[in-house]
């Protein structure tokens, strides 16, 4: 995903009332189990170092898109040594999906739950311990924590298999710009293992520690990438009536563009139309540029804008450099889809973060960022979380870093959704 920078607050004093819920051994008191239906599971209390120790080892050696070898061999690793009852490597390129079946599969359900393995290309300055040994890569999107803490719901259910029906873990690579998700499912992931519903998760600084924040519908954008190459007839700057000025032609259309957000889109829709770059091949004042090169995106919350802005920008660009004596050839780049929350599963979703959190946030804002989950919810119905990280760098910023506190909150929420989604 791509973020802004920036460092939220944190509300400290929720914080403490959630790791109020923490016993550090023996049973949770009887009290608190009559007072919240489904809490942080007391198992996890003491597998907090254990999920924590993988996760550190996962930070200190960041991988990047497909090439997560080690990673992916570690997770294989350990899902065999919890017992899973089938481990498959090499779904997807490197994914690596686990089998767990519970107590009774009568009920003939399978629910799937994925995190997402990968780091980024950004050198590291958070000065941690455990920091990356890798120049230039870390884990500045906390997928280290994601693969962590479904490593530690698989032990649980492993372990415990307080279910009816069959759990699917999944471990995806390449969420950051490579689509691992969609390789996942064109190797006929959801068909070979027989998943009907399938749930992810995503940290999200600036939301106290354990708090989840969902919403139904559209949660993240889709993301598309153009490149559009405008072609005049270069020449001598003070002889313009024997050129064809590309750049006042590339000029023409960038301002163009803007009329898609402005006026052809729904006040009430959200899209977004940016172009990023804007190169001329002049590079004397006294020269016409003969070609110009720009680069942009298309964010939308609404899938069919996605269509309609490409058709948009298509017309604009073949309208204006034709009546102005130019040629324009347009890329088009299609990226992730809108990641979209199923409603009846987002409310599946929020209940068990209530149970865990004892409160909810099941109407957050949708962020631009896009996120590849989105190729999983189009093959199947689910819900995808934000989990809140507290007042730490933003995702993708150099000091970023996982909070470790958020490790009992997600396995349990993981493990959380197959006990619900099908009792034992
Ligand atoms: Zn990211
Ligand atoms: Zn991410």
């Amino acid at each position: 995903m791509v973020w802004g920078n920036g460092l939220p607050r944190c509300h400290r004093n929720y914080l403490a009332l959630c790791r109020g819920l923490f016993h550090k051994s023996g049973e949770v008191p009887e009290n608190q189990q009559k007072a919240t239906k489904m809490p942080i599971k007391n198992r996890y209390a003491e597998m907090h170092a254990e999920i924590t120790e993988w996760r550190h080892d996962f930070h200190t050696h960041p991988e990047l898109l497909f090439e997560v070898h080690r990673t992916a061999a570690r997770v294989a690793e350990l899902l065999r040594a919890f017992g899973c009852d089938e481990v498959v490597e090499g779904i997807g390129r490197t994914g690596v999906v686990g089998v767990i079946k519970g107590n009774t599969t009568a009920s003939g359900k399978v629910v799937g739950l994925r995190a997402d393995m990968d780091a980024l290309p950004i050198h590291e300055i958070t000065g941690l311990d455990y920091a990356s040994e890798t120049p230039g890569m870390m884990h500045a999107c906390g997928h280290d924590g994601h693969t962590a803490m479904l490593l530690g719901a698989a032990k649980y259910l492993a372990e415990t298999r307080n279910f009816d029906g069959t759990a699917v873990v999944i471990f995806q690579p390449a969420e950051e710009g490579g689509a691992g998700g969609l390789e996942m499912c064109q190797d006929g992931m959801m068909d070979r293992f027989g998943i009907q519903e399938v749930y992810g998760m995503h940290n999200m600084p600036g939301h106290p520690v354990g708090h989840f924040a969902i919403r139904p519908g559209a949660l993240l954008a889709s993301s598309d990438e153009f490149e559009i190459v405008v072609t005049g007839q270069g020449g001598h700057a003070a002889a313009p009536h024997q050129a064809v000025d590309t750049t006042l032609v590339a000029v023409q259309i960038l301002l163009s563009l803007q009329t898609i957000v402005s006026r052809n889109v729904d006040p009430l829709k959200r899209v977004v139309v940016t172009v990023g770059t804007f190169v001329t091949d002049s590079v004397a004042s006294n020269v016409i540029a003969h070609q110009v090169t720009m680069q942009g995106t298309v964010r939308t919350l609404d899938a069919e804008f996605r269509e309609f802005a490409e058709k948009r920008i298509r017309e604009i660009v073949d309208g204006t450099a034709t009546a102005l004596g130019a040629t324009a050839e347009v890329k088009w780049q299609r990226g992730y889809p809108v990641t979209m929350n199923t409603p009846e599963n987002t409310v599946y979703a929020a209940e068990v973060a209530k149970a865990i959190a004892g409160s909810v946030d099941d109407d957050v804002d949708p962020i631009m960022p896009a996120e590849d989950f989105s190729y999983m919810l189009e093959e199947r119905p689910g819900a995808y979380i934000f989990l809140g990280n507290g007042d730490t760098a933003m995702c993708h910023h150099p000091a970023y870093n996982f909070d470790d506190e958020a490790i009992p909150f997600g396995s349990s929420w993981y493990s959380g959704m197959i006990e619900a989604r099908m009792p034992g």
